[in-house]
């Protein structure tokens, strides 16, 4: 039997149709400008890609698209459940839930607190629920795993009415990444999770950090939005909260244009004034671009100040684990963070750091703390947590 997983945003769809148990991906694929004249998608199978223009463009038809796909495979009736990623589950969800009437109404409860993710999600659960009507639909949450966080991790030192009734708390993101790769990690050092203090960073557009306490989040560096903390590809991560007002004084920008340029034009786009891409950023750097070398010195450094605040989390560090595509790719990055890192002693092993790329997993220190490259998978651990939920047993 197979899981389908379903990423929905508002102009897109990402799917895999995988065997939760074995993590054998039967299909994958994009659907990308929904709603424009231009949409299409693209479906891979056995490393082969093939893409097709979306007439209308909504959800609905690159959901023909996949079932006439599923057909075409002779597996559509072999599909046993769909698992949907939903960025906010708020303080109601610490666990992937099984889509009911009820469930989309806390989904819906939460679309304030993710406006622009939350609604993207909802379209995309009932197109799809229309498209695969005979089966369950789970709903997998990117903060589910950090309501584990302790209230002196989680409270923001604000009037407590904020907090009860407008829920300004810190959530956290990345929830699916940092649990995956964690339990990875554990296994690659063959040690049980849970006696493990961890820090995981995921670097990718977005990035976060977390602090993994016997596979349970204890903090992290995304907040209310994911917005705070590390610099992003285009976010700013944290500034002072006084910028708002002083910038809206001086410039005469609305809230609403400081919050859009600190999601979209800051970060390392815009320290860099070149790009948001890591790698692009890394080739301008080494061509001695000044703006480019700031935007990643400041990016290691900022990323460094935080896993070490993660160690106070935790206590003591058993071990740091990179992941996501700057994570999983760039040895410079990580072994740049390793130095700035001295206070907790990681030993790199240059050759090992530099053999860590392209899906290669494993152990980048020969002494010290361990810090490791772990491949994350987040279409996998959704249709593995989807299998749980149901009772199918993954
Ligand atoms: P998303 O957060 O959108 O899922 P990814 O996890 O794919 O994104 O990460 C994208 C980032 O990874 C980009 O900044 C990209 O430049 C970076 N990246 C990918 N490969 C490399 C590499 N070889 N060296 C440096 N950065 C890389």
């Amino acid at each position: 039997m197979w899981t389908l997983v379903l990423n929905c945003g508002s102009s897109s769809v990402k799917f895999a149709l995988l065997n939760p148990a074995s993590g054998e991906v039967r299909l994958s694929g994009l659907a990308e400008r929904l709603g424009a004249p231009e949409a299409s998608v693209r479906l891979e199978r056995d490393g082969q890609r093939t893409t097709h223009a979306l007439r209308g463009g909504a959800y609905a038809e690159a959901f023909d698209v996949l079932l006439a796909e599923l057909d075409t495979l002779g597996v559509r009736s072999e599909v046993s459940a769909v698992g949907h990623r939903v960025v906010h589950g708020g303080e109601r969800f610490s666990a992937p839930a099984r889509i009911t009437a009820d469930v989309l109404d806390a989904i819906r409860a939460c679309v304030p607190l993710a406006p622009l993710h939350n609604p993207a999600n909802l379209s995309g659960i009932e197109a799809a629920r229309a498209a695969f009507p005979g089966v369950p639909h789970v709903a997998v949450f990117d903060t589910a795993f950090h309501q584990t966080m302790p209230d002196v991790a989680y409270r923001y030192a604000v009037p407590e009415a904020w907090y009860t009734r407008h829920g300004v708390r810190r959530y956290g993101f990345h929830g699916t990444s940092h649990a995956f790769v964690a339990a990875e990690a554990a296994a690659l050092l063959g040690r049980p999770l849970a006696e493990l203090n961890l820090v995981t960073a995921h670097l990718g557009n977005g990035s976060s950090v977390c602090a993994v306490q016997g596979g349970r989040s204890v903090d992290t560096s995304m907040g209310l939005t994911p917005l705070e903390g590390l610099v992003m590809g285009t976010r700013s991560g944290d500034v002072d909260p006084g910028l708002h007002d002083y910038l809206a004084r001086q410039s005469g920008l609305t809230l609403s244009e400081i919050t859009a340029a600190l999601n979209r034009e800051s970060g390392l786009l815009g320290l860099s004034n070149v790009a948001s891409d890591m790698r692009e950023l890394e080739a301008a750097a080494a061509n001695g671009h000044a703006g480019a070398r700031l935007a990643v010195d400041v990016f290691v450094y900022r990323l460094a100040k935080t896993v070490a605040g993660m160690a106070v989390a935790l206590g003591r560090l058993d071990g740091l684990v990179f992941t996501g595509g700057i994570g999983e790719n760039s040895a410079t990055i990580r072994a740049a963070t390793l130095r700035r890192l001295a206070v907790l002693s990681f030993e790199v092993d240059e050759a090992a750091n530099a053999a860590a790329v392209r899906g290669q997993s494993g152990l980048i220190t020969a002494g010290g703390v361990p810090a490791l490259v772990v491949n994350t998978n987040e279409e996998l651990s959704i249709a593995r947590q989807t299998e749980e939920v149901l009772g199918h047993g993954a």
